[in-house]
């Protein structure tokens, strides 16, 4: 049976970012590192977005970047300007193989394909099982979801932010590649909260995606549908498909936290790293790894890692609320965008707001209707 320092199970986006700090930091040169995955990432499955002030660690796989985001609503549609923060887009086929070539450069790192099955934390050692051998780590970061058991409780709602987006090409320059609209609520909610992302990437080139903030995911066609009637009412019609995408993120405050143990701390998704009221992980996932780096340096019991902060009641509140009342989440949105300045929506999502600036953002949201859920909350 072989014996590892450190196992990462499951190498997407937070097992990745975690081996890559690993590897960059020479405290771990001596530490027998094992990544264990089911498949060999090295396609383009995901395009990840998130927003970042200053130069960052993965500025030299970036594709595009936007200083300027479009919000649209039926009450309030603007083009913003979000400078000092650059909204940046990584496809994950360069943000596998860059991590890969810096992983297996480090002789102490070692990668095999294996499917976990279980991961049993014996109180002095842990056992990682997979489909084919069992392996022993002092400490294991697990990114797998092996349970279902968050989307089967009732305490916490439990929203998808779900998608099917499509690359699409013209002929003609189209694309105003200077700005991405982050939300454009224009399209017909349905009883749900529904909106169009764009991403453009060149004047001929962007991504569309057609995505809800619900419980209920629909079939394939009907996202397309409504992807192929917004084309059409932008007077976009001679296009080419070039890809397409397809994604389902949890959004809930379920504590995937109480499943850590002294030696097991479950990371990425699967560790609640995923910010419940808008399914954004990428950056946060990178704080959270950078914060890890740190703390194993000094400590030793994973249960100390990472505390809950005002900002999950926050997020527990809001998406009560959505869960609630699918149907108003334009609305809530858009009072959002309409009256408070975006790049303090961003500084709050990034969870970096102080409590004043906190209360002047919850202010502009409906008062009512949050009191109400703090009342369900406490007398439940
Ligand atoms: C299409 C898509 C687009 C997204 N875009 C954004 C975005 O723009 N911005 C943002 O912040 N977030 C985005 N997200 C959300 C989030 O960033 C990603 O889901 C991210 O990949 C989560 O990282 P993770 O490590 O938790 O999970 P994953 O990246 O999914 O990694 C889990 C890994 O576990 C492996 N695995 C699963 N089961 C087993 C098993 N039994 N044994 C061994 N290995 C196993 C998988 O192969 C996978 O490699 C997006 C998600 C999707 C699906």
């Amino acid at each position: 049976m072989q014996k590892y320092d450190y196992i990462i199970t499951g190498t997407g986006a937070s097992g990745l970012m975690l081996a890559y700090h690993m590897v960059m930091d020479s405290f771990f040169n001596q530490k027998k590192i094992l990544l264990i995955d089911k498949e060999i990432k090295n396609q383009n499955d995901r395009t990840w977005c998130f927003w970042e002030k200053e130069k960052g660690v993965w500025d030299s796989i970036i594709s595009k970047e936007w200083s300027q985001v479009f919000f649209g609503s039926q009450r309030f549609s603007q083009d913003i300007k979000i400078t000092p923060y650059q909204y940046k887009l990584i496809r994950s086929k360069d943000f596998y193989n860059f991590v890969h070539t810096a992983v297996q450069a480090k002789s102490n790192v070692t990668i095999v394909r294996e499917s976990i099955i279980a991961i049993i934390d014996e109180g002095n050692i842990v056992e990682v099982e997979t489909d084919q051998r069992l392996y022993l780590g002092n400490k294991v970061f697990n990114s797998v979801l092996l349970s279902n058991v968050y989307k089967n409780q009732q305490k916490y709602p439990v929203l998808n932010q779900h998608f099917i987006g499509w690359f699409v090409e013209t002929k003609e320059p189209f694309f105003d590649s200077k700005t991405a609209t982050f939300m454009d609520f224009t399209v017909d909610q349905k009883g749900n909260t529904r909106f169009m992302y764009v991403l453009p990437t060149s004047e001929k080139e962007a991504l569309f995606e057609y995505t809800l903030f619900s419980e209920h995911l629909l079939t394939d066609q009907e996202y397309e549908k409504e992807i192929a009637k917004y084309l059409l009412t932008k007077g976009i019609t001679d296009y080419t498909i070039t890809e397409k995408e397809k994604g389902c993120i949890p959004m809930t405050c379920y504590e995937f936290r109480k499943h850590n143990s002294e030696n097991v701390l479950h990371i990425g998704t699967a560790g609640g790293w995923t910010k419940p009221s808008t399914g954004f992980t990428f950056h946060n996932t990178k704080k959270k790894s950078e914060k890890l780096i740190t703390f194993l340096k000094k400590n030793d019991n994973l249960l100390e890692f990472g505390k809950r902060t005002k900002f999950w009641y926050y997020d527990l509140l809001f998406l009560d609320l959505l869960y609630k009342e699918n149907q108003n989440g334009a609305a809530l949105f858009s009072s959002l965008f309409r009256k408070n300045k975006t790049t303090k929506i961003l500084k709050f999502l990034d969870e970096e707001t102080s409590f004043l600036e906190d209360l002047k953002i919850m202010a502009t949201m409906p008062a009512m209707k949050f009191l109400r859920m703090i009342c369900r909350r406490v007398f439940n």
